[in-house]
């Protein structure tokens, strides 16, 4: 089965001279296999004249088209596909009863297609995209039986609701309007108000504004909002952006328990969460707004290690060209550089939170994690280090120039992607270890056309790391990089920041509450306790294994190694392992 997309974003007909129509070779021969729109100049691709040459994507100066191959098995299998050269959907996920079912793959593959025509928000139309009628029972007799084909005759009955937790809730402040009591009682349909607020940690922000909120409380907020609703069936895009690894378990135990009773699907990038969340899981995998495949469901742990893995068995397909890896620590700080910064007893206080600090030192190409609750002065300790805040007592050896990315990225540009890198980072993006460690390992040079405001929220994370890492500096701070990129993108921006730091000389801090991220990324850890808005203290860098140690203990859980692929997977509280390692100070096992 050929498939040919056109990416519309990409196609630009009034800044190229047709190459796709012009060297196609079966239009060469009269055949209509390209045809050029009359009215947009777009071309519409016929699959079935294409000989699949790839002629046209190579001639093409915008990138804008894409032919692949798919096996024709496939082809019965489709669910949705929205135009004649438009992104299609093959298989669905299934929401179980009483289980989480997780959801694996990058953005852009359709989870959100599949989503809506769960919720019958969209009809299928099982790729017939000119047929605009609604046929359920069409699409209910193409389904085998079993699970997914009874889900489907309810949702033709309209027997199913669907509550979603959408992934962006940076955006809520600016949509929604009131405090935080008005929002959740509105949608308290299970009467469970009291409850959940108390179980999420929010009870304390219920006279606040929306716009008051960190990004940690109004993703709390937005979790409770959602499962506040009376509905059958509950999406979590994305629930653990901004929560530290505290609220992470939290919002674990909080779903898993929702699920006793309902179905849930999550989509989560964080790989240790999902793999205690999730039951069973789906890989989508596919081509970036070309077309998306689901995978049946596995067990949680065959599922990641596969996706870690790069290769699905079952499929017989390969989703990356090289496994990512753990394990591959360079050894502490003996091939780091010289000194770049350090300090000793720093204290400040800001209103009625108070941080204080121990002595450290950072080296030249170190990447230093800072991990710990939130609100407990991470981004206020990097901020002093950097100069840009006054501290009450204690010393710092020198300010050093910085480059921070912030948690949240407010960009209300009207340029492109291209003109926004021309502005913060001049023309060196362009060529050199920059462009090939940086800009082409984030994908950004696929994203150079696109406006700045039309990015997802992933690529808009991408940018700006880019951004940050392109700037001139002592000292680079990244706070959260890890929140919407998808899994694999955190462990091409864990290597970036690292490759970037080792080639430069420079050193970084990255704040971040993504374990996997910081196990590839770290070289040594700066680890926060206290009470968040209260009080903070920090101590280190510690080497790796001793910063982790003191941080889990903090946290409270224990992780041990998969051995296959030597991952770090998150203990059941209380499990013959869990109780082990506490016993001799191993949170975080680091045996092979
Ligand atoms: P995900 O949720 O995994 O990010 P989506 O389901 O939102 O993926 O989108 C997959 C692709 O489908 C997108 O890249 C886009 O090109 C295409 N798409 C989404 N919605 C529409 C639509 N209404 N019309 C045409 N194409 C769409
Ligand atoms: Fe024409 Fe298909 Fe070749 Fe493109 S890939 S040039 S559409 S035959």
């Amino acid at each position: 089965m050929r498939v040919a997309v056109l990416k519309e974003d990409s196609c630009q007909p009034k800044k190229c001279n047709d190459e796709c129509y012009v060297y196609c070779p079966p239009v060469r021969n009269g055949q209509e296999c390209i045809i050029l729109d009359d009215h947009s100049g777009k071309p519409m691709i016929s699959e079935s004249l294409c000989i699949g040459c790839g002629i046209c994507i190579n001639k093409c100066p915008h990138d804008a088209l894409i032919i692949e191959n798919l096996p024709s098995e496939l082809e019965q299998d489709m669910i949705h596909r929205y135009s004649m050269n438009g992104f299609r959907l093959f298989r669905l996920p299934t929401p179980s009863k009483e289980s989480v079912v997780g959801i694996l793959g990058p953005n852009g593959m359709g989870k959100s297609t599949a989503i809506n025509a769960l919720s019958g928000r969209i009809v299928p139309n099982l790729g017939d995209w000119m047929d605009k009628e609604c046929d359920w029972d069409g699409i209910i007799e193409t389904l085998p039986r079993g699970e997914l084909r009874d889900f489907f005759i309810s949702v033709r009955e309209g027997n199913i609701k669907v509550a979603l937790k959408p992934q962006n809730i940076d955006r809520l402040p600016k949509r929604v309007q009131g405090t935080v009591r008005e929002l959740l009682s509105k949608v308290d349909e299970r009467n469970m108000f009291d409850e959940m607020t108390k179980d999420l940690g929010i009870s304390h922000l219920l006279d606040r504004t929306v716009q008051q909120l960190s990004g940690g409380e109004l993703q709390r907020m937005a979790i409770c909002a959602t499962i506040l609703r009376d509905v059958d069936v509950y999406f979590f895009d994305e629930p653990s952006s901004y929560l530290d690894i505290h609220e992470r378990m939290r919002i674990v135990k909080i779903i898993q328990k929702l699920a006793e009773t309902k179905r849930v699907l999550v989509i989560e990038h964080d790989l240790a969460v999902l793999d205690v969340l999730a039951d069973l899981i789906h890989i989508v995998y596919g081509k970036k707004g070309a077309f998306g495949i689901f995978t049946p469901a596995r067990s949680t742990r065959q599922a990641i290690n596969s996706y870690l893995d790069g290769y699905l068995p079952e499929q017989n397909v390969r989703i990356r060209d090289k496994p990512i890896k753990f394990l591959n620590h360079r050894g502490g700080s003996a091939e780091l550089g010289s000194q770049i910064i350090s300090w000793g007893d720093l204290e400040k206080q800001l209103g009625d939170f108070k941080l204080k600090t121990g002595e450290g030192k950072v080296h030249r190409s170190e990447v230093v994690g800072v991990v710990g609750p939130n609100g407990t002065g991470k981004s206020t300790m990097i901020k002093i280090l950097a100069g840009e805040h006054e501290y009450d007592g204690g010393w710092v050896s020198s300010d050093c120039s910085v480059s921070y990315k912030p948690q949240h990225i407010d960009v209300d540009m009207d340029c492109t992607v291209q003109v926004w890198l021309d502005a913060e980072v001049g023309p060196r993006w362009r060529s050199g270890e920059y462009n090939v460690n940086v800009i082409r390992a984030l994908g950004i040079d696929e994203l150079l056309p696109k406006r700045v405001k039309k990015l997802s929220g992933g690529e808009r994370q991408a940018v700006s790391i880019a951004i940050c890492l392109g700037r001139d500096a002592d000292l680079y701070l990244l706070d959260e990089p890890s929140a919407h990129l998808d899994a694999n993108a955190r462990m091409e921006a864990a290597k970036a920041i690292r490759r970037t730091m080792e080639a430069n000389e420079k050193s970084a801090f990255v704040i971040d509450h993504d374990v996997y991220f910081i196990d590839i990324l770290a070289d040594s850890l700066l680890v926060f306790e206290g009470e968040g808005g209260k009080f903070g203290k920090a101590e280190g860098p510690f080497p790796l294994k001793e910063g982790m140690n003191r941080f889990l203990e903090g946290v409270n859980i224990t992780f041990r190694r998969d051995h296959d692929s030597k991952r770090p997977r998150i203990n059941k509280s209380d499990s013959r392992k869990d109780r082990e390692q506490r016993q001799v100070g191993d949170f975080y096992s680091y045996q092979h």
